[in-house]
């Protein structure tokens, strides 16, 4: 027999083979799957460090790119050059 309950954010179906389980499920108020990976990524959204490890993964270039448009300023430019441009052993 199969114990169901609805997904309270969707209305979806949710099936459980076990009665223990399905009222556990039910008490705190789970979501269904899509749902709270929904809501995992909304969290992951607002995460900006998130975002720049995960965000442009596999579409990583064009507008899609957070860098697109862009431009390192001449001036860090210019200071990174000069520091990696001095040998190791001379940097302080
Ligand atoms: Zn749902």
């Amino acid at each position: 027999m199969e114990y169901k309950r609805n997904c309270p954010k969707c209305g979806k179906v949710l099936y459980y083979t076990n009665k223990h389980n399905r009222n556990a499920i039910e008490k705190k108020g789970t979501l269904c799957m899509s749902c709270s990976s929904v809501i995992k990524n909304k969290k992951h959204g607002n995460n900006k460090k998130f975002i720049e490890r995960y965000g442009t993964k596999g579409n990583n270039t064009g507008t899609d790119n957070a860098f697109f448009g862009k431009k390192h300023t001449k001036i860090s430019k210019q200071r990174r050059t000069k520091r990696y441009s001095i040998p190791r052993t001379q940097r302080k």
